[in-house]
């Protein structure tokens, strides 16, 4: 046997692609070859060039992973990169500094609704979101009352895949493969979509009890478990790796209404829907995700917002959580009066509590505020302000929504779709799942998996998934256009026809 402990025959037998151990793929993928028919080269404005020959244009319907928002090979992006690199490739966050943080900090903030002032940096969007738990947590403390640790998610979220983001989520696959090791003091609210919103074009209007009853969850968490121990509740404004699904009109309002009554905090994962996803810089600046005639709301409606993907246009892993002033503060003075504890002082070194050097959050990464993907995340800003990007998503989107809502009508449209959603520069199509043949047990996720082989045949990257694996999701660079639009329409139709 070879020094790994695997038969040094299976060792050198074994591909490069099986060597690397792809996230959230199966072994079939590679054993059937598939890593190499799928593997991408380059990329280039909206679209991806395979690896094997010969080598094809594939039309990137996903932004990579609802994550490269400015499209591919932005020179101005690459430039802040390679030249951050050559000043100051690293320095450290913790008690040190670098300018170039402080300026993204600004940046975003200035960005982001009035009411957000602080902006705390991750490397990813699962690290943005532990923080925005841990931050939530804390906040409490701070403020007398660590009671409060109940944190509520809903079914079918994505919130990333550590624990906290884990647990709060609500996919099912993510979540059983470690249940008995999830966070404790967590409850789940329903996704707030039923069969009679299907084929809603961009936000479902009309239902306004159903919201008030979605909402309504929270108030029943808060009867079984206490309004007082709710810590907060975390939600994706639109969910995105769930099927795309888009709240009803009057939702996340009602949700907020809710929040204030039980006391907790609101937290926006907003690491799909900001930066243009939905044709302005975030979800929380639309009048579809605010309470009408709140003025407060305005200004953002969360208390915490999740960032990451278009925050540096994926060239450089990072993430980051906007807070509120009232948050920020809290931490910062609720550590202060710690510090003027009696009991805390007389039994730890004085030199520690009186050099005013205690954190006010005990939390944080090495790369936090990274000095290249602070660049990175500068150049990204500037890409969005010079090309317009978001008020182009803006006019993009009804075309998006026609593309995708006419293949009803397209043959195989009927029998294979049962439900289409869309809102900004974001669509799904639900496909009905294939039976099996003797028995007629749906076989989840096959459909899906088919659709995107035709689909990729076809010249068009989508990302297959959501639950029971048969949502096909595309969130394309907000760069895209009437003709790659029309092309996407005519690839999905052609999928379609091939389903059937
Ligand atoms: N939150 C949401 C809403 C997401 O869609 C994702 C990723 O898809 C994450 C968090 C996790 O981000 P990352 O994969 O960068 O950890």
């Amino acid at each position: 046997s070879s020094s790994s402990g695997l038969p040094a025959e299976d060792a050198s037998s074994k591909s490069n692609a099986d060597v690397f151990w792809a996230p959230f793929t199966s072994r079939d993928h590679h054993a059937h070859g598939a890593s190499e028919a799928y593997s991408f080269a380059s990329a280039a404005g909206n679209y991806y060039t395979t690896a094997t020959k010969p080598h094809r244009q594939i039309l990137d319907g996903v932004a990579g992973l609802w994550c490269c928002n400015a499209g591919h090979g932005r020179e101005r992006i690459t430039k802040a990169v390679t030249e951050q690199m050559r000043t100051l490739d690293y320095a450290p966050s913790f008690n040190m500094s670098h300018p170039i943080a402080y300026e993204w900090a600004r940046r975003l903030v200035d960005l982001a609704p009035d009411n957000y002032k602080h902006a705390f940096f991750a490397g990813s969007g699962s690290e943005a979101v532990e923080s925005a738990l841990k931050i939530a947590l804390a906040y409490h403390r701070a403020n007398g009352q660590s009671q409060r640790r109940i944190l509520v998610g809903r079914e079918r979220a994505y919130h990333g895949t550590n624990f906290g983001g884990m647990s709060v989520g609500g996919m099912t696959n993510n979540r059983k493969q470690f249940e008995g090791s999830l966070l404790p003091n967590v409850a789940h609210m329903r996704f707030p979509y039923k069969p009679s919103m299907r084929f809603s074009r961009g936000m479902p209007d009309g239902f306004d009890d159903d919201a008030d009853d979605f909402v309504n969850d929270l108030r029943h968490i808060a009867s079984v478990h206490g309004a007082e121990n709710i810590a907060a509740v975390i939600v994706e404004p639109i969910m995105g790796s769930g099927g795309l699904f888009v709240p009803p009109k009057g939702y996340l309002g009602k949700l907020k209404s809710a929040c204030e009554e039980v006391g907790c905090l609101l937290i926006f994962d907003e690491v799909i829907t900001a930066f243009g996803r939905t044709g302005r810089a975030f979800a929380s600046d639309s009048p579809d995700f605010v309470r009408p005639g709140v003025e407060s709301d305005k200004g953002g409606m969360a208390d915490l917002v999740c960032l990451a993907k278009g925050l540096t246009n994926a060239v450089i892993p990072a993430g980051a959580v906007l807070a509120q002033a009232h948050v920020h503060d809290a931490l910062q003075t609720g550590y202060e009066k710690m510090a003027s504890d009696e009991n805390l002082v007389a039994n730890a070194p004085r030199a520690f509590h009186y050099s005013g050097m205690m954190p006010g959050l005990f939390h944080g990464y090495t790369y936090s505020g990274h000095p290249v993907a602070a660049a990175a995340g500068l150049a990204t800003l500037d890409e969005y302000e010079a090309e317009n990007l978001f008020s182009h998503a803006a006019q993009m989107a009804p075309l998006l929504e026609d593309a995708v809502h006419t293949l009803v009508d397209v043959p195989g449209g009927k029998e294979c779709l049962a439900d289409v959603r869309n809102y900004g520069c974001a669509a799904a199509l639900e496909l009905a799942p294939l039976r099996n043949k003797s028995t007629g047990a749906p076989m989840f996720g096959a459909a899906g998996r088919a659709f995107f082989q035709f689909a990729f045949e076809e010249g068009l990257f989508v990302r297959n998934g959501g639950q029971g694996g048969d949502h096909i999701v595309m969130s394309p660079p907000l760069s895209i256009t009437p003709e790659d639009i029309s092309f996407l329409h005519d690839a999905l139709a052609r999928s379609l026809s091939r389903m059937s």
